[in-house]
């Protein structure tokens, strides 16, 4: 049997999570599919600056792709994008957190491995990002949600050990348990962080319901220290490192910190 030009083309909705340079004017894309979870292709001559497709697969761009299968790598032939989400890259700090989000879907996925309300969950929060006044409720949504679609949803309702159901009692964090321990359960234990009954409930609350709802949560700075602290050392613990995008989360608000100073001084 010939296999036709036809067969070995494919169509596939993608965000683009990662680019790369390859060789002189290619780029390695690791792109997100609703049907085919990340994949890797090609897209060849994109860095000429003449090339149409260079802006379809720009970063965090949801794009329709016709892609060909290839020996090695498959190749992008056709590239036209659906949501090029500008706003996310006319700031900085948007631009970060959706780097934090991208990178945070790379390093919880496999290749090949389909997910499709991983895949909308990332497309909304690109989108989130793009308009939301506070960028720290939709990246821990998005931890929440994400963790919850690749099997590491944080236990927040019993102990882990005794299986009590918690209340309102302050209870702790166990990265290791992979949530809540009572107060009994967690006492020597190490690596844990308290867990206000105020904190927990704004986890619940963002674990369990849409984020129309949640985005109408008031939460305080401090609260947010609190909240980004415990999901980062979970994160950590089930990576076994740190993510590169929170430096870059940290420089620029340091940064914003900095520039601030002057002005405060001058009155
Ligand atoms: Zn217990």
């Amino acid at each position: 049997m010939r296999s036709t030009s036809r067969e070995r083309l494919y169509r596939t909705e993608a965000i683009i999570l990662r680019r790369q340079d390859f060789g002189e004017a290619d780029k390695l894309l690791t792109l997100y599919t609703p049907g085919l979870g990340k994949t890797r292709v090609l897209a060849k001559g994109v860095r000429k600056p003449k090339s149409r497709k260079g802006g379809h697969v720009e970063l965090f761009t949801h794009s329709n792709l016709l892609i060909a299968k290839g020996k090695s790598l498959d190749i992008v032939t056709q590239a036209e994008t659906i949501h090029s989400f500008l706003p996310i890259r006319r700031e900085l700090l948007r631009t970060s957190y959706a780097y934090y989000a991208a990178e945070l879907l790379d390093k919880f996925t496999g290749e090949r491995v389909e997910n499709r309300p991983l895949f909308d969950l990332f497309l909304d929060a690109l989108g989130w990002l793009g308009d939301a006044d506070d960028l720290d409720l939709v990246l821990r949504y998005f931890e929440l949600h994400l963790l919850s679609y690749v099997g590491y949803r944080p236990q927040l309702f019993q102990c882990l050990r005794c299986a009590r159901p918690i209340e309102s009692e302050t209870s702790v964090f166990s990265p290791r348990h992979g949530g809540l321990l009572c107060p009994r359960c967690g006492e020597g234990e190490r690596g844990c962080q308290e867990v206000s009954p105020q904190m927990l409930a704004t986890l619940r609350y963002l674990q369990t319901r849409d984020y129309v709802l949640c985005r109408r949560l008031r939460v305080d700075r401090s609260a947010h220290e609190e909240l980004e602290t415990l999901m980062r050392r979970y994160i950590i613990y089930l990576l076994e490192r740190k993510l590169k995008s929170v430096d870059f989360i940290n420089a620029l608000r340091k940064e914003e910190a900095a520039s601030l100073t002057p002005v405060l001084e001058k009155r």
